[in-house]
């Protein structure tokens, strides 16, 4: 199958709006990153983004809508929560899935077998005029290969799926860089699933109590069922091994020199360059979170297409804000591996 590069103008657009109503799959930027979308409502379209992607069949589907009347429209809710109510008035359209009880038109496919559903009013211009003129929900996981890093340009998706999908809609760069915020609002209190752009503290300011999903911060104990499936895979990846490094600016710079060599790179921000020997890849500044979480999925992928990098340090980011949600990618990328050098 020939991929085709589309512009974010609303002919091309039509066209892309026009594949989905006919049940094939679309590359579609996000404020978040692109996702690979098909109509939400038509279990073959939806079967063929998870063979796309080589996604277990087990890891349920963002249903994305482009108003909040949606989902009473197409019945793809229960109910809707008073919480839910509240945080669309207050983040959507936003970097921000909230999971309901699922209503009757959301095929199983979409929801994994599970009986709750994930919503998301996404703010990307260009995302929400095709969820428009398709004049549907769009379902639409991150448009990489499983176990990948998230997709944050147009290339990084053509280097995964071409030749697989009909067509990517070229929006430019991803502005919050990682996957939306998931909460599930089935419970009292809610639980954040996984951190995002939208932060735990700005969750709490809008609902109270919030609850904090085990699967953020750890791995998962063997045995036990994830509440959000998509946190038990090893997500985003390098091929490279990678290691967080907890400790100040003289432990971590004393340890990453002492032990470099060719093979090795290391992840660090903007103002740790000039003391850091050797190949590094900067994430921006340590106080800005929100760059970290845009740059983080870009310096994965370049680390994986320089082969002789085979090992990588990288620095502990700050876990407040949205660096919560970096922490919670960096230590998937390094299979749970931290090393805290206080205690070398
Ligand atoms: P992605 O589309 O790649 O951003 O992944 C979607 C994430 O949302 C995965 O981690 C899924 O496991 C999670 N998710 C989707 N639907 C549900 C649901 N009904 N309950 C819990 N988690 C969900
Ligand atoms: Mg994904």
């Amino acid at each position: 199958m020939n991929t085709v590069l589309l512009k974010d103008t609303d002919e091309d657009i039509k066209k892309a709006a026009e594949i989905i109503k006919n049940g094939g799959l679309v590359g579609m930027p996000t404020e978040t990153v692109y996702g690979l979308g098909a109509n939400a409502l038509n279990p073959k379209a939806v079967l063929d983004i998870f063979k796309a992607k080589g996604r277990p069949a087990d890891n349920p589907l963002i249903v994305h809508i482009s108003d909040v009347s949606q989902i009473e429209k197409f019945s793809l809710a229960e109910e809707i929560p008073e919480y839910a109510k509240i945080l669309a008035e207050k983040f959507w359209p936003g970097p921000l899935t909230m999971i309901v009880k699922k209503g009757k038109a959301v095929p199983d496919e979409v929801s994994a077998g599970l009986d709750t559903v994930a919503l998301r009013f996404p703010s990307h211009p260009v995302a929400q005029k095709l969820i428009s003129f398709a004049g549907l929900p769009v379902a639409a996981p991150s448009a990489n290969l499983s176990g990948s890093p998230s997709p944050t340009t147009p290339q990084h998706v053509m280097r995964d799926l071409k030749g697989k999908i009909p067509a990517i809609i070229d929006g430019g760069i991803c502005n919050v860089g990682l996957e939306s915020t998931v909460i599930t609002l089935t419970e009292n209190p809610p639980r954040l699933l996984r951190p995002g752009g939208i932060t735990l503290e700005q969750l709490r300011d809008a609902l109270g109590e919030v609850a904090l999903d085990d699967a953020v911060l750890h791995k998962l104990k063997e045995g036990r069922r994830a509440a959000s499936p998509g946190m038990k895979y090893k997500h985003y990846a390098p091929k490279a091994n990678v290691t967080i490094l907890k400790g100040g600016n003289r432990d971590f710079y004393d340890f990453v020199n002492a032990n470099s060599h060719s093979n090795r790179a290391v992840i660090c921000y903007d103002e740790d360059a000039p003391f850091i020997k050797g190949n590094k890849f900067l994430l921006g500044s340590k106080s800005d979170s929100a760059q970290q979480a845009h740059r983080l999925f870009d310096v994965l992928r370049q680390i994986d297409l320089n082969p002789e990098i085979t090992a990588v340090y990288a620095r502990c980011p700050d876990i407040n804000g949205v660096g919560l949600a970096v922490y919670n990618r960096l230590i998937r990328a390094a299979g749970f591996e931290v090393k805290d050098l206080a205690e070398i």
